[in-house]
């Protein structure tokens, strides 16, 4: 169970509560994993979609926020009568000072392009997760967590003809320069797939020192959403580190702007879901 949990939790060292990784074991087990299809890019675009022309602008830097007014980089300044601030961790507690801010598991995201089919023959899409040793108890020559053939799982991740592999390193390893963590990798990746990877393009390395907010016992899976009336947070760091808790934060933070200036409430639909 270590290598799915950590490939889930993105937490090597596992110091997540037993609490948080049930409830992920139950998700994975209930849904498996998901990626969008077009890249994450597609979900903002969709849900901005919905909403009346105009309502999203994206590019906007928010440097400070009050309960009547955004302060933009370079758009000026907003009027407003409340502000829900969304942004990751760090920068929720850069916008409202006092905030907490958590631990962070870092991520490297290795992606890799192959001429051929990856691995040549394959039926269907797979999900590879490391035992984070190599066969011969060599760490140092298996640096990644999990691997997967992206373009097998959604075909527009890649050129026609090309294959995306998309390998992911995670804990302290993942702050290694890119050229080494990708020469590590490739020996790693050939043995997964059972195919050479000598003439595979890597086509990025991103690393995020913040990438996921750590969820140590022991977790509050409902933090406070509401900082004072007019003034508002939601995101993953405030439930758990994942888009489903990212949403159900934004729910709770709905209902509660809903509440304060007196329009009606109605539970939201995750929540409902979650008490099923
Ligand atoms: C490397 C990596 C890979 C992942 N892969 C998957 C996956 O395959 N499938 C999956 O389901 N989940 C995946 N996740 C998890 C998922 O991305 C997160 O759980 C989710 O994005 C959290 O949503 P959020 O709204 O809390 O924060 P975010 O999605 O980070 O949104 C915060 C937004 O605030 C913006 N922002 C920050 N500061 C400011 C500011 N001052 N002014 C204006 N805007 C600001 C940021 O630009 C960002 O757009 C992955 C996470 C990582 C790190």
């Amino acid at each position: 169970m270590r290598p799915l949990l950590t490939a889930l939790l993105s937490d090597p060292d596992l110091t997540t509560s037993s609490r948080v990784a049930d409830l992920t074991l139950r998700g994975f087990a209930r849904g498996g994993l998901c990626v969008p299809a077009g890249g994450q890019a597609t979900v903002p675009e969709l849900l901005a979609a919905a909403l009346p022309d105009g309502t999203v602008r994206t590019g906007v830097r928010a440097t400070s926020v009050s309960t009547h007014a955004v302060a933009t980089e370079r758009h000026g300044t907003f009027p407003c009568e409340a502000v829900l601030v969304a942004t990751g961790a760090r920068s929720a507690a850069a916008l409202l000072p006092g905030l907490r801010v958590p631990d962070f598991h870092p991520v490297t995201v290795l992606h890799h392009a192959a001429e051929e089919p990856v691995p040549l023959g394959a039926p269907e899409p797979s999900f590879t997760v490391c035992a984070g040793r190599d066969e011969d108890g060599a760490e140092d020559a298996a640096p990644v967590s999990h691997t997967w053939v992206a373009s097998a799982v959604d075909p527009s991740r890649a050129e026609p003809g090309r294959t995306l592999v998309t390998s992911v390193v995670l804990g302290e390893r993942s702050a290694e320069p890119p050229a080494a963590l990708d020469k590590a990798a490739r020996g790693q990746l050939a043995r997964v797939y059972g195919t050479s990877t000598d003439r595979w393009e890597l086509l990025a390395a991103y690393h995020d020192p913040d990438a996921v907010p750590a969820m140590p016992a022991p977790h509050d899976p409902c933090r406070p959403v509401r900082v004072l009336s007019g003034l508002y947070v939601c995101g993953e760091h405030r439930d758990t580190s994942t888009p489903r808790g990212a949403l159900v934060s934004a729910e709770r933070a709905t209902e509660q702007i809903l509440r304060d200036f007196g329009r009606p409430a109605v539970p939201g639909q995750l929540a409902q879901e979650a008490a099923a």
